[in-house]
């Protein structure tokens, strides 16, 4: 009878232990799983991040990977230069743990906001680290903002947006320097390829005419001469004494395309194309060139890589 006690007493006693040590620290790493598990599975908890322009919310996809959610809010064939947040707009920046834009004063009217954001959230041009030497300085000393031109230097500003991911969420430090390192390979890549296209038109014919001046690091970076009709914001005005002087160069030259884009109306450009024909030389629309905007998503030129080859590619073909 003793003997049996005792060893009821023993199983009660490992009952109690099981009961007050074993069992809580299953339950915690249960609990610890399953809360981690469903914030992956929902995409929650991932980095949400908003990006003004295509080609700044095409970049933080290629190095956020699947640790970030990526919204952008200018579509395609939408002009930067003009665009005005909308009441959607803010409520994509008042969710966002992180805000890109360009700067460079590209988003000329969204200035306000911007400011107003970065009180409460991380807010980065991604332009920031392009070194001053490297910015193409206008009249008026206003830098030229259209640096996806130049793939060099949009590398650049793919390393900040790597810098700022992993500052804001350092957990997942190893995926973004592996998606940034692979994407910038991809980028060195386009650069050398856009070189190649642009080699094999002529010398001589390498002058690319298009309506706004977006083109001058593209120019610089690539040999080319550009000349564009409009000053460097689709804001500013042009005047008929504009369509003259270009369309003088144009004959005098030879040039044989001159180039429509996507964000611009085409209406000056083929004003000088008229104006050519009237004095016997025959000038083209060499194709669409996407400046300030990607193009239409699922589309090759829906992504920055695909929209920089098109425009070498329409270029390449128009004037060799
Ligand atoms: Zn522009």
């Amino acid at each position: 009878m003793k003997r049996r006690l005792s060893a009821s007493v023993k199983r009660l006693i490992l009952l109690v232990v099981f009961l007050t040590m074993v069992l809580p620290v299953m339950a915690a790493c249960g609990s610890g799983e399953t809360s981690e598990g469903a914030g992956d599975g929902a995409g929650e908890g991932r980095l949400r991040v908003t990006a003004t322009t295509g080609m700044i919310a095409d970049a933080a996809k290629e190095v956020g990977g699947d640790y970030v959610e990526v919204v952008g809010l200018m579509g395609p064939g939408v002009d930067p230069h003009l665009y005005k947040a909308s009441q959607g707009d803010i409520a994509k920046l008042e969710q966002a743990d992180v805000i890109f834009y360009n700067g460079l004063h590209l988003e000329g009217k969204m200035t306000d906001i911007l400011v107003q954001m970065a009180k409460s959230r991380t807010v980065v041009p991604v332009t920031e680290n392009i070194p001053e030497d490297r910015l193409r300085i206008l009249d008026q000393e206003t830098e030229d903002p259209h640096v996806w031109f130049d793939v060099r230097l949009w590398m650049m500003a793919v390393e900040k947006i790597r810098d700022t991911l992993i500052e804001a969420d350092g957990e997942h430090k190893a995926a973004y320097e592996q998606n940034a390192a692979a994407y910038l390979k991809e980028l060195e890549e386009l650069d050398a390829y856009v070189k190649e296209q642009i080699a094999s038109i002529p010398e001589k014919s390498r002058v690319l005419v298009t309506a706004h001046d977006a083109f001058g690091y593209f120019g610089d970076a690539y040999g080319m001469e550009v000349v564009g009709l409009q000053g460097i914001s689709t804001a500013s005005e042009y005047g008929s004494k504009d369509v003259t002087a270009l369309r003088d160069l144009i004959v005098e030259r030879g040039i044989k395309a001159v180039f429509v884009e996507s964000s611009v109306s085409s209406r000056s450009i083929e004003a000088v194309i008229e104006g050519a024909r009237q004095k016997g030389h025959e000038v083209v629309i060499g194709g669409e060139l996407f400046s300030d905007a990607m193009g239409a998503e699922g589309t090759p030129e829906g992504t920055y890589v695909g929209m920089v080859r098109h425009n070498a590619e329409t270029i390449a073909n128009a004037l060799k």
